[in-house]
């Protein structure tokens, strides 16, 4: 089956009614012909045909033996960190989401799990630092704001050669651009938030694993915890995954029109975009990767604070918000808003320049897109004229 009917067709009409739409199982508990003789469902939190439907797909599109939804994205981390002990590492890519860092920190070291931060990009790191302690290997590829990528299928092989799993968030692709456990990973998390889902209406989280073993213990603490996604937010990830490919291929169209703007524009100074040949690693995403993603980032050549703010604040159709994946386009900057927290070495570390601006390509046309940016350019060019103008005046005066 080609993928594209694989993302329509692997979900199957509902077996009691036909109907076409996978029903909403809007129910806590299912009545039992006796004590314990139930036909496959008893209570929601275990078990829900919704829900069940969402994770046979999930485990089918990212080609694993089992998948699991999840309240939000962060709760399907929480739901991996789960199968780790006291005294177990994490080795873990350095410029990592956000809200796992502060889980690893602020929430799991206190349990004597402790987590070493690395660059991936060069697979070579990893075996430098794996040790017999790592249990976990953490990695996300393209990477946040600065869209590193890691080579899954070397840093796979020496995972396994430690004994350790390897696990990938696979937000930032989507199992439309990239398989990781076809490439030898054993875990893939996403934010169902973002892609998947890809309406900028729900927050969801999902695991996927390789192997039965795995998969009994993730479903063991799936339900002895209970962070599970419920049934109509089940239903509109299904409805969205099933448009995946067609908003995927148009964001990651607009993407790479924009980044080769961005390329050419007089004030801008880096861009990142994976899709550009001159990105560090463009060989690994186009090898691993089946597109290149509809993430953008980008900094100014003068690069302040207050330029990148200006900008975030003035485009049109770009909306300024958190998040990404969405059908509308969104802006930030991450300096002050995703990696507000991030302390300033590790945020320098990571590439996130002050004048750093994120972009999320919806599914718009290109053109109004680049016009958007064209004019917010103009506006910061007029600005900076203003500027030095008083500031000539002044000094005169
Ligand atoms: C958003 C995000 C998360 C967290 O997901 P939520 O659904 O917001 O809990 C995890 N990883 C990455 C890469 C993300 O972008």
């Amino acid at each position: 089956m080609q993928e594209l009917t694989q993302f329509i067709h692997t979900l199957k009409e509902d077996p009691l009614t036909g109907a076409i739409s996978t029903p909403i199982y809007q129910t806590s508990t299912f009545v039992q012909d006796a004590p314990g003789v139930n036909k496959g469902f008893d209570y929601s939190r275990s078990n829900n045909p919704t829900r069940r439907q969402l994770e046979n797909l999930l485990a089918e599109l990212e080609g694993g033996v089992a998948g699991f939804a999840y309240s939000s994205g962060l709760a399907a981390i929480d739901g991996i960190l789960k199968l780790l002990q006291t005294g177990d590492e994490i080795l873990a890519v350095e410029d990592i989401y956000g809200g796992s860092f502060r889980m690893f920190e602020k929430v799991y070291r206190k349990f004597g799990i402790t987590v070493k931060y690395v660059d991936m990009c060069d697979a070579e790191n990893v075996l430098y630092h794996i040790s017999d302690k790592t249990r976990l290997v953490w990695l996300e590829t393209p990477t946040n704001p600065t869209l590193k990528i890691a080579d899954i299928r070397k840093i796979a092989t020496i995972s396994h050669q430690y004994d350790a799993l390897l696990v990938v968030d696979n937000t930032f692709c989507s199992p439309y651009l990239q398989k990781p456990i076809q490439l030898g990973a054993d875990i893939v998390v996403h934010s169902a938030t973002k892609y998947l889902a890809g309406h900028s209406d729900v927050i969801a989280g999902a695991v996927v694993v390789n192997h039965e073993e795995l998969a009994k213990e993730i479903k063991f603490h799936q339900n002895a915890s209970g962070a599970i996604l419920g049934p109509f937010d089940s239903w509109l990830t299904i409805r969205g995954i099933q448009t995946l490919p067609l908003r995927i291929r148009q964001q990651s169209d607009n993407a790479l029109k924009i980044a080769r703007f961005l390329v050419n524009h007089e004030l801008v100074d880096k861009v990142y975009y994976p899709g550009l040949e001159q990105h560090q690693n463009h060989h690994i995403a186009k090898e691993q990767q089946n597109g290149f993603g509809a993430m953008v980032s980008f900094s100014f050549k003068e690069d302040t604070i207050e330029h990148a703010k200006q900008f975030v604040s003035s485009t049109r159709y770009f909306k300024l918000a958190e998040s990404l994946g969405g059908l509308k386009s969104l802006i930030c900057h991450p300096a002050t808003m995703t990696h507000k927290s991030t302390p300033k070495e590790i945020k320098h570390k990571a590439g996130i320049q002050d004048s750093l601006v994120r972009l999320s390509l919806g599914i718009e046309d290109a053109t109004d897109l680049i016009q958007d940016l064209e004019q917010t350019f103009e506006l910061i060019k007029a600005q900076r004229l203003t500027d030095t103008t008083r500031e000539t005046a002044a000094t005169l005066s």
